[in-house]
């Protein structure tokens, strides 16, 4: 005990063997004061009225001394046990708050949380402050970050708190020992008590296990509220909400940067293997280029009969689906307002073979071609048949230029330059 009564006055133990009388119970208490446990008073009986004493360390002490002297050690009576108890601290408003530095047996806490209702525990919990900062260090406590007031983690899993603690039906606030300005580092964590709620909040699959709270914030509010929810943890309730939707926006951020990343990744990996198989097609395009300054070029001709099938009128041969190049257009006949007749010059790559070849297309489909720059590519040639009328298309939209013989040497150049393979 902090206090007994002499002459009615709340005393300290002051020296040894002083004699004054238990505020409770109202017998004989003496005080002491020697050099290995703190100053306190004990019954001269050596049986305390309160069941629920426990033997004060600096820790407790140091921790009942934040708060006015008129709230330390507040009796209560149990008139249902016929018993007294005294609250480490309780405020005007009837919040206790216990200071808990020993082990404490399940039956006890669960009866003085029960008695108290209104109550929170502050865990001297300095045995496990080596397990925590490696945790925090390593993670297992997610999420906490100095400038963030929440953390989560798999309460199930983590053994960064005292176990037994953790099923408490009112907050348990663990201090991980008093600090101690001169170790900064260690200093830093220990400034924070770290409440663990009844309740659990969920954010995601993560189970929030509860909210940090600067030492000296928690001591300021209880002094100035006197509660704890309403305006001690409120506040920092308030806070966990704006970084919870916060940490929602920035998640979502991040979602659409990898998506992005993704995307750009899929292109570059489409582009790369389009290289590669453009390899295959440059040592026929260099073939074709010779053929062609050798004026010895006899391109198939192909046509779509009425099936749409793409045929060459020699083989039974159909090349729809076939990969292909195009190479080159030649508008061979004007017809007063309009060039009908459309040559467009290709490369297919038939089985392993490759044909060069020449296939007629309307001109409402190369109008839409002709306008742009040279853009060759390895397509796939098929036919379709919108308003039943059949149409030559490949599969991306193409851009091509008039084709001359000349003009096509120079595109043959053109491309052989760019899928020469380097
Ligand atoms: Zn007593």
């Amino acid at each position: 005990m902090q206090y007994a009564l002499i002459n009615g006055i709340k005393k300290e133990a002051a020296e040894t063997g002083l004699r004054g009388i238990c505020p409770c119970c109202k017998t004989p208490v003496i005080s002491k004061c020697g050099n290995v446990r703190i100053h306190h008073w004990t019954h001269e009986t050596k049986y305390d009225c309160d069941k629920w004493k426990e033997i004060e360390t600096l820790w407790h002490r140091t921790w009942k001394n934040e708060f006015s002297e008129n709230w330390r050690e507040k009796i209560f009576f149990d008139d249902v046990n016929n018993e007294y108890h005294r609250a480490d601290v309780c405020t005007d408003t009837s919040l206790v708050i216990e200071f808990q530095h020993s082990n404490i047996r399940t039956e006890e806490k669960t009866a003085r949380e029960k008695f108290y209702k209104n109550m929170v525990w502050v865990v001297d919990a300095s045995e496990y402050y080596e397990i925590f900062r490696n945790s925090i260090k390593s993670k297992v406590l997610e999420h906490y970050k100095e400038y963030r007031n929440y953390f989560y983690a798999d309460i199930e899993k983590i053994n960064v708190f005292p176990k037994k603690w953790l099923d408490a039906s009112v907050p348990v606030l663990f201090d991980f020992g008093l600090h101690n300005a001169s170790d900064y580092e260690n200093d830093k964590l220990k400034k924070w008590l770290w409440c663990v709620f009844p309740e659990q909040y969920y954010l995601w699959d993560r189970t929030i296990c509860g909210i940090c709270i600067n030492k000296e914030t928690f001591i300021n509010r209880v002094t100035k509220y006197n509660t704890f929810f309403a305006n001690i943890m409120k506040p920092e309730f308030e806070q966990m909400a704006n970084e919870l939707i916060k940490e929602e926006e920035r998640q979502i951020q991040e979602y659409e940067k990898q998506a992005e990343r993704e995307a750009e990744e899929e292109q570059r990996q489409e582009w790369q293997q389009r290289k590669e198989k453009s390899k295959i097609w440059a040592a026929d395009i260099q073939k074709l280029k010779e053929i062609i300054e050798q004026n010895k070029l006899q391109p198939l001709i192909l046509s779509v009969n009425k099936d749409g099938k793409i045929t060459d009128n020699k083989t039974p041969r159909i090349y729809n689906g076939c990969e292909s190049m195009a190479l080159g257009i030649k508008r061979t006949v004007w017809a007063g307002t309009d060039f009908p007749k459309n040559e467009v010059l290709i490369q297919i790559k038939y089985e392993s073979e490759m044909l060069t070849a020449l296939i007629t297309v309307p001109n409402f489909v190369i109008d839409k071609i002709l306008k742009g720059k040279f853009y060759y590519d390895i397509r796939i040639i098929d036919v379709f048949h919108p308003y039943e009328k059949y149409i030559i298309s490949f599969d991306k939209y193409i851009y091509e230029k008039i084709w001359t013989i000349d003009a096509l040497k120079q595109n043959l150049e053109f491309i052989n330059k760019n899928f020469s393979g380097a």
